[in-house]
């Protein structure tokens, strides 16, 4: 009866498979591609997205119709359509693949066959000439891929495209590590499905958490980078020939690895001989470490979730404060007034009781793989230092000219720190939300 039809649709219900499988972009693209191989098909292209808070849609165009999909991690439940046209293939053989890959202990088929002779009627029509079936760019399309990186919240999304093959996933004790090759930015690093970095824009932000506190305090020897573990907030603070140690506290294995891996030019700092890495909780380390023994804390860390939510509580900036040098100076990554905006406030609302309102400063920059583009760091000092009237600008110029900085000038320097309105206003005490 099958023969007879156009085509063959599959309707089918995956129950109780593997959670962490289906909420897993690549590989749910790399198995639904591999379905239609296996059921014969011609793939023309695949489009596949993860959606807030999980679950992943996507569909693969074959020459002889689509699959499609959409999971429910929190329910084990897999949704699939599988709709061929043509004899030589078999919808059945991609739906057994796809059974086996996403590990369902039980499923359920409706087979519908679409386009049967009985109710259909030839109709004259001829293909257009250019559509010759001997044009060999008609025959075997080239294979596109659509797979998308996103990092969200509930409202805002940055997406990335990337090539659809991971070259690097370890859930460690702390979180998922993972590193993408994607098209616009080269390689990015993930933790926990957050961009940390990529090849393409890392300079950003790392030039401007390490150059601006340095250039402001020339005179700074010791360094503590607490997080950084990508390496390149420890690559732009060793530029500066004062500085005679740089101690970095990571608290997670595989990020080092990942970086060494596939960012050797960020990762090349941890070789470097002023260089004291540490692998360890920086809570910990500066609830330690001696009164007044560093010059710079850079906190370097990923977002207020998972291990780096104790590095956004007055706790730890009070043990920043503590370890500090008289003249010491503190330089953080305080999120986004764009995308994060209540935990933006309060960072700056604790900054400003513990280094005191004229010692706390924010400043900008553009950052083109984090969600909405805007990002701050804040620059708080012990002594008053000022940002703008306290900058040598001539050596800030000439170290930017020696070393080929990509971002960071003196002009930049001092443009983050000119606020926008709406930013000021954020920055109001009153605004701040409990
Ligand atoms: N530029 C990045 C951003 O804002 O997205 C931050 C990059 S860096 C890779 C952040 C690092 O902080 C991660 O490698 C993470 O493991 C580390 N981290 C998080 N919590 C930490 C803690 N309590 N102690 C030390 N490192 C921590």
């Amino acid at each position: 009866m099958s023969e007879a039809s156009l085509g063959r649709h599959l309707v089918v219900e995956y129950f109780e498979c593997n959670p962490e499988l289906i909420n897993d972009v690549p590989y749910i693209e790399r198995a639904m591609v591999e379905a239609a191989e296996e059921a014969g098909a011609t793939i023309i292209n695949s489009t596949f997205h993860h959606f807030s808070p999980f679950g992943v849609s996507g569909v693969v165009v074959i020459q002889e119709s689509h699959l499609a999909i959409h999971t429910w991690p929190e329910y084990g439940y897999a949704s699939v359509d599988i709709y061929t046209c043509g004899e030589p293939v078999d919808p059945w053989r991609a739906f057994q693949y796809l059974k086996e890959k996403f590990a369902s202990k039980h499923s359920s088929v409706i087979e519908m066959l679409r386009g049967q002779p009985s109710q259909l009627k030839k109709v004259p029509f001829e293909a257009p000439a250019s559509a010759s079936p001997l044009d060999p760019a008609t025959l075997t399309p080239e294979f596109k891929r659509h797979v998308w990186f996103t990092d969200r919240d509930e409202f805002i999304a940055l997406s990335l495209r990337h090539t659809g093959d991971r070259l690097y996933r370890v859930r460690s004790p702390y979180q998922l590590v993972e590193v993408y090759q994607t098209y616009a930015y080269g390689k990015m690093l993930a933790c926990d499905g957050m961009v940390m970095t990529t090849e393409g824009d890392e300079y950003v932000y790392h030039e401007m958490i390490a150059h601006v506190p340095l250039l402001l305090k020339p005179d700074a020897e010791r360094v503590l980078i607490i997080g950084g573990g990508d390496g390149g907030a420890a690559r732009e603070v060793l530029r500066h020939s004062q500085v005679k140690e740089v101690v970095l506290v990571e608290i997670d294995e595989k990020v080092i690895e990942a970086a060494r891996l596939y960012f050797p030019d960020l990762a090349q700092s941890f070789d470097h001989p002023k260089l004291n890495l540490i692998i360890g909780d920086g809570i910990e380390y500066v609830s330690k470490a001696a009164k007044g023994s560093f010059d710079v804390v850079i906190v370097d860390s990923t977002d207020p979730v998972g291990p780096a939510e104790g590095l956004f509580t007055d706790a730890f900036y009070r043990d920043v404060h503590r370890i500090l040098s008289p003249t010491g100076v503190m330089v953080t990554q305080s999120e986004s007034p764009r995308f994060n905006v209540g935990v933006f406030q309060k960072l700056f609302d604790t900054y400003r009781r513990i280094f005191g309102p004229e010692n706390a400063h924010c400043y900008l920059i553009s950052v083109p793989t984090y969600p909405s583009g805007t990002w701050s760091l804040s620059f708080n000092t012990k002594s008053g230092i000022h940002p703008l009237h306290d900058l040598d600008e001539a050596r800030a110029a000439a170290f930017t000219e020696a070393h080929g900085l990509k971002y960071y000038s003196p002009a930049i320097h001092k443009a983050a720190f000119t606020l926008p309105r709406y930013v000021q206003e954020l920055l109001e005490p009153q605004k701040v939300t409990a």
